[in-house]
């Protein structure tokens, strides 16, 4: 087997904008890694807000439910 292929060092991409970077960096910037954590806590606020919306509705359900047994 040929390691003229296998040429390449060991490295990562940029989980941002997917530049080559040394492996166990993650990012390629700090700027890159700003924008994760914003990504991130963006998308557990909107998960935050779709799960009190569902336990909103379900309330809602609920009390109209009973309202009506009760009637
Ligand atoms: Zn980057």
């Amino acid at each position: 087997m040929s390691e003229k292929a296998r040429n390449i060092p060991p490295h990562e991409h940029c989980k941002v904008c997917g530049v080559s970077i040394p492996v166990g960096k993650g990012f390629c910037s700090s700027t890159c890694r700003q924008k994760s954590i914003a990504a991130e806590k963006r998308m557990k606020r909107t998960q935050k807000i779709y799960i009190l919306f569902f336990v909103g509705i379900m309330m809602v359900y609920l009390l109209l439910m009973l309202s009506g047994f009760l009637r």
